[in-house]
């Protein structure tokens, strides 16, 4: 059985006391949350922090509540209650919908909102959802608070701007009047994704004012397809132009290969994903 590596562990009874921890123990300290992602790459000697700091009692960091014109949710957040939240469902379904399809009811009663999106894996449903949405990502270190957009939260794959010694606090959601939709096509219920889309539209009358388009395992540079996005804003949500913003999506994203598909067919899917995204978004309408 793998084991990891010795670590020092600590409990935080305050966002401000994990900060002082992060301090103390220094760049090779890590915040475990669900621990789902984290304790894996332990394990397998992926990942090897000199001390953990706990922040599953930080229930400043917990919730889902409306806070003015935001969607604010917390990030310890478990997965099964933003799942539960059914103002989060009402104002946007994609939420939903990529929940029902993340893991299992195990995974998700433990992991976290906010630990999904720090783990910044290219296969993390979450990411291409609060990008798609527009979030912005509240986060908190040694010299203040900061926000940042869901769409420039992520570096590349495994990597986020969350700076050694900070932590991701809230996503905030701007409310608006939106139609929403996710769609996932995993090899079995509950598995990762072979590929994902998430759509968030704004209709006025009969032209699109905003278009969000997630895109998960796909190759996409900040989990986003913009080009797909801006061709769609300003005009009118026929089923011909939901099929183009599908395809402009496939020609652009840029999937690799693995054992989950070639890059053929993962290109196609995209393309596919995104139009069913799109379409089961205007169904709600
Ligand atoms: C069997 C299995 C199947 C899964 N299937 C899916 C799936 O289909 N789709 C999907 O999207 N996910 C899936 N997951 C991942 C799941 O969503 C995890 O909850 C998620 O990866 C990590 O959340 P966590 O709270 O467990 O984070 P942890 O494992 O505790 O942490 C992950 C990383 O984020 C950092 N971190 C955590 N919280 C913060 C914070 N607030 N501020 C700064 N850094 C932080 C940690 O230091 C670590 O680097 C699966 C996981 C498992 C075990």
């Amino acid at each position: 059985m793998q084991v990891p590596a010795a670590f020092q562990y600590r409990k935080a009874t305050t966002v401000e006391h994990a900060l002082t921890l992060l301090a103390e123990y220094g760049p090779d300290s890590m915040i475990v949350a669900g621990g789902h992602s984290l304790l894996p790459m332990m394990k397998l000697r992926l990942a090897h922090p000199e001390a953990l700091v706990d922040i599953n009692d930080l229930d400043e960091l917990a919730g889902v509540r409306v806070d003015g014109d935001w969607l604010a949710v917390g990030a310890m957040t478990r997965h099964a209650e933003l799942l539960a939240s059914a103002e989060a469902g009402r104002l946007f379904p994609i939420l939903h919908d990529a929940e029902r399809v993340i893991a299992d009811p195990i995974v998700r009663n433990r992991g976290t909102v906010g630990g999904s999106l720090c783990q910044a894996d290219p296969s993390e449903d979450l990411s291409a959802v609060f990008a798609a949405l527009r979030a912005v990502l509240v986060i908190r270190g040694p010299s203040g608070t900061r926000s940042v957009a869901a769409r420039d939260f992520f570096v590349g794959p495994y990597q986020t701007v969350v700076a050694p010694g900070e932590l991701l606090a809230e996503i905030r959601v701007p409310l608006r009047s939106s139609v929403s939709a996710y769609v996932k096509v995993d090899r079995r219920a509950g598995d990762w994704a072979v590929g994902a889309a998430g759509a968030v539209l704004v209709v006025e009358g009969d032209v699109i004012t905003e278009a969000g388009i997630g895109l998960t395992a796909l190759g996409a540079p900040g989990f986003v397809a913009a080009e797909a996005e801006a061709f769609l804003a300003g005009g009118s949500p026929s089923e011909e132009r939901l099929v183009e913003a599908g395809r402009i999506a496939s020609r652009l994203c840029r999937p690799a290969a693995d054992q989950r598909g070639p890059v053929e067919y993962k290109r196609h899917l995209a393309g596919e994903l995104v139009t069913r995204a799109l379409r089961r978004a205007m169904e709600r309408i």
